[in-house]
């Protein structure tokens, strides 16, 4: 009946990546479901362009994709990366794998991706998606959004029965639970701004630098990232303080951009013929990490994805977080069998650890990149936790592939990666080459030191 229909409708504010892959699961558990998103249909905007900006996905969101069976789709447009590959001031090369042989994080289009999630949910029955819907209110009390038909620029209200809240960083939803009793909430931001800049596609859509890996320009106090695109390009993302001796706002003109990359990004600068145009059409992007709690009121709304937790981009796992929410959500629905606040309230406590913990991994992983995977000693450190880990399997995996190629909790994983940066530095002293690590006093203290864990 109908009355039935509008006690279980589910509102699902954002259509973005998660707010999507939500709108799906929900759908396919029989649901109706309406998504209400600001920006226009992104599938109207006609063919993807080459230089669309992509994101790493990894095994956390690939488990979420698998679950409505669509990771195979995706993965035919994602390019493999095994590892890094790190370029110094000189343009000389190391390299480094993310884990064991076949572990791949894959770039892919993020536009790509949002319209295969799109077209998806909307061949689902009872679906629908309505765009140039912007929320300017929730009233958690009595149930009801206010928004704004933007073509029209009309105000309107509407009731929810339900209301998850996928609106991102900059969330709507979670703005109006602020105003609720005992919530707590903080931002924090980097120093630290992002540009996306371009390297241009070789001869016949030819990669110029290495397809299968993801590239660091590590610089101490900066870097430069590039993933793979499709069409030859890699999309690069500057990572640089607002303020300071080399900065933002320390260039101003096309003369100093080209003069700056020219001499920090030597091997990079020829391949990026659009730089300055890019340099000063882009955007500059700000970092920020979120934290509140509780992400529910009541039975009636949930935070997720960005709205619930952003974090800064370091470890690639943001949208991977996100999708992973979907999966345990969905899980909890199995077990819990619509009992939402139940659901809810185990949904919040059993994530918000974890996703602090990523949140904290997030900001560790950009010193590591931006500074010591540039230092010798901390590449040799990387081979000897990767020999212990090959000798002691079961009792050492490092924390990259724990976080990105597993599915055990990131709490549990950051506690192991924090027991693991003790050890190593009770090792490393005695350590001066990848040989000494077969050295008897070595293998006895690492021994010890596995007997001890
Ligand atoms: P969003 O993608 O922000 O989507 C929110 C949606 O809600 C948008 O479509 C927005 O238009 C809509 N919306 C917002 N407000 C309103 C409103 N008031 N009314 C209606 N609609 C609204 N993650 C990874 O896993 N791997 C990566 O490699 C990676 N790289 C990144 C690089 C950068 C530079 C940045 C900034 C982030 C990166 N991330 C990465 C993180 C990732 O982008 C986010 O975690 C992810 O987009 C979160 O998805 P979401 O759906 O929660 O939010």
């Amino acid at each position: 009946s109908t009355v039935a229909t509008a006690e279980t409708s589910l509102t699902i504010l954002g259509g973005g990546l998660v707010g999507s892959l939500l709108a799906l699961y929900m759908a396919r558990r029989g649901f109706p479901v309406q998504v209400l998103e600001r920006r226009p249909d992104p599938r109207l905007a006609g063919p993807i362009e080459g230089r669309s900006i992509n994101l790493a996905l990894s095994d956390r969101g690939w488990r979420a994709l698998e679950g409505v069976g669509i990771a195979e789709e995706i993965r035919q447009v994602g390019i493999p990366m095994y590892g890094r590959v790190m370029h110094d001031q000189q343009g000389r090369l190391t390299s480094q794998p993310y884990g064991a042989k076949d572990q791949a994080i894959y770039s892919v289009s993020r536009a790509g991706l949002n319209r295969t999630l799109l077209d998806l949910v909307e061949q689902q029955p009872g679906v629908a998606v309505r765009f140039e819907q912007q929320c300017l209110n929730v009233d958690v009390r009595n149930r009801r959004l206010e928004l704004r038909d933007v073509p029209t620029d009309t105000v309107y209200e509407q009731q929810y029965s339900r209301l998850f809240g996928a609106d991102g960083a900059y969330s709507a939803v979670r703005g109006a639970l602020q105003k609720t009793d005992r919530f707590d909430y903080s931002q924090s931001y980097l120093e630290y701004g992002y540009k996306e800049l371009n390297i241009a596609a070789g001869p016949a859509g030819s990669w110029q630098l290495e397809k299968h890996a993801l590239h660091i320009w590590p610089r101490g106090q900066y870097m430069m990232i590039a993933l793979p695109n499709l069409d030859g390009t890699f999309t690069c993302t500057l990572f640089f303080p607002y303020e300071g001796p080399h900065s933002f706002a320390a260039l101003q003109t096309p003369a100093q951009v080209e003069f700056f990359f020219q001499e920090v990004f030597p091997d990079a600068a020829p391949l990026m013929p659009e730089l300055t145009e890019d340099f000063f059409q882009n955007p500059t992007g700000s970092l920020v990490t979120v934290r509140c709690f509780p992400w529910s009121y009541q039975d009636s709304v949930l935070l997720l994805g960005d709205a619930a937790h952003a974090i800064v981009p370091f470890y690639g796992q943001g949208m991977n977080a996100g999708f992973e929410d979907c999966t345990i959500l969905h899980q909890l629905l199995g077990e819990q069998d619509h009992d939402w606040q139940a659901v809810f309230d185990t949904f919040e406590r059993q994530r918000k650890p974890n996703t602090d913990a990523m949140a904290e991994m997030a900001v560790y992983n950009f010193e590591e990149m931006r500074d010591r995977v540039a230092d010798p000693r901390f590449l040799l450190q990387k081979k000897i936790e990767s020999k212990i880990s090959a000798q002691y399997p079961d009792q050492w995996v490092p924390l990259y592939p724990q976080v990105t190629f597993s599915h055990t909790p990131y709490a549990e994983a950051w506690a192991d990666g924090q027991r693991q940066d003790q050890i190593m530095a009770r090792l490393m002293p005695h350590i001066h080459s990848e040989a000494d690590y077969d050295q008897p006093e070595v293998q006895a203290l690492v021994a010890r030191e596995m007997a001890a864990l």
